[in-house]
């Protein structure tokens, strides 16, 4: 990304159309990729004035940039119309007890080290936590007979060409290389490879071809499984925890938002019927679990992040079908909400494009509920601190013992 030393420069200017109020986080998001002089973004909360950080070696090319984000701001924002937000459940005033960003202790305690941006290792009680989130999860699979899975870390191109990934999230793509099998390449490499600021001194030629990515979800990899062929049975319910990918560029800070994080999904693939009734099964039994955590939260419609070129029609859609809920849990120290869970319908997209049927010949329908396990970790924390005789009792008796 940018480089750290350069001293920055700002620059002020309104966006071409007034940014609605309910788009100004999805634009700003955006904002980050545009070009690699940014080093943030910020829209007022009124959506009528930019803000970048730019680096100085940039400063001559300030027209250009600033064409590049009213290119984003006119793609997403004209003819976008305010989505209906729909709040299933509204516990966002439950008690808590702690107000502050609980990131500073949780260094200080050495339950978070940072290797780079977005990639935390986890320290013994946040483990502890996320092994206790993991227990109600699975339970929540085995409620459903949840088959157990495991799936690779890796996800070949050609299976997300085939879903359409490139065109929905081509910004939060992360590839996978190795070396050529080239005897000149190779040795070159071992005798010359070095990092700076810039990252490895490697040429590209060095690399292969890419066929590999880095997996963005976990259900995928299901689907993957079942693609061209007949869901005999009719139907399925399987579950799984997996690492997962999204590239954020700066937008990526804390625990909240990670290059690398975990998901635990329990994933349904059978008729219409069966996914969306298995979906609002799997959220009435969240609520009981969500309680005993004493989590402050709202369960509300949502859109998935669509990059520039496909977000106006694409969160429509996704709205005006309500394909898709969020578990948002009250941040205190911010006083904003951060997704921790979701609750998922994707219709029969991944039965017509992966070609899976039903008995009767028709596409599976599919849907999952996935939860980000250190979100859920970061989101509790923040709203009961790292104390634990702070914690609701059985949260406190399960991760002390
Ligand atoms: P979804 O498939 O709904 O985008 O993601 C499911 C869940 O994964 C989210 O509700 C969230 O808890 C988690 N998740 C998604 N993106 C990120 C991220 O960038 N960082 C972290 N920590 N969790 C994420
Ligand atoms: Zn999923």
């Amino acid at each position: 990304m940018s480089d750290p030393i350069s001293a920055l420069i700002n620059l002020q200017f309104s966006p071409a159309v007034p940014i609605p109020e309910h788009l100004v986080g999805e634009v700003q998001s955006k904002l980050a990729y545009v070009d690699e002089a940014i080093r943030s973004a910020r829209i007022a909360p009124s959506g009528d004035q930019i803000t970048l950080e730019i680096q100085e070696g940039a400063a001559n090319r300030q027209d250009a940039i600033q064409e590049k984000v009213q290119r984003v701001v006119h793609s997403m924002v004209k003819g976008a119309f305010k989505p209906k937000i729909q709040v299933l459940e509204d516990h966002l005033d439950r008690p808590v007890i702690f107000d502050r960003d609980p990131m500073e202790e949780l260094a200080a305690r050495g339950e978070v080290s940072q290797e780079a941006d977005g990639i935390f290792s986890l320290g013994p009680m946040l483990t502890r936590l996320i092994a206790y989130f993991e227990g109600h999860f699975e339970h929540l699979a085995a409620t459903f007979e949840a088959v157990p899975y495991r799936f690779p870390t890796l996800i070949p191109a050609r299976y997300l060409e085939r879903v359409n990934y490139f065109r929905s999230f081509p910004h939060s793509l992360t590839f996978v290389t190795h070396l050529r099998e080239d005897l000149d390449a190779i040795d070159h490499f071992a005798l010359h490879a070095a990092c700076d600021e810039h990252g490895l001194n490697v040429p590209a030629e060095s690399f292969s071809r890419i066929k590999t990515l880095l997996s963005p979800a976990v259900c995928y990899h299901l689907y993957f499984t079942l693609a061209d062929s007949t869901l005999q049975s009719g139907s399925l319910a399987a579950t799984a925890v997996g690492n997962c990918f999204r590239y954020e560029s700066s937008n990526l800070a804390s625990l909240e938002r990670l290059w690398n994080f975990t998901m635990r999904e329990v994933i349904f693939v059978g008729s219409k019927d069966y996914v969306l009734e298995n979906r609002e099964i799997a959220r009435q039994r969240m609520m009981p679990v969500l309680e005993e955590l004493g989590l402050a939260y709202r369960v509300e419609s949502a859109t998935d992040p669509f990059f520039v070129g496909e977000f106006r029609k694409q969160a429509a859609f996704q709205s005006a079908f309500q394909l898709k809920f969020e578990i948002r849990a009250r941040l205190p120290f911010k006083d904003s909400t951060l997704a921790v869970g979701s609750y998922n319908y994707h219709q029969d997209f991944f039965g017509r494009h992966l070609n899976i049927q039903l008995p009767d010949g028709s596409p599976a329908h599919t849907g999952c509920v996935a939860f980000g396990l250190e979100r859920m970790a970061f989101a509790f924390l923040a709203q009961y601190g790292l104390d634990s005789e702070n914690w609701p009792s059985s949260v406190r008796q399960a991760v002390n013992g």
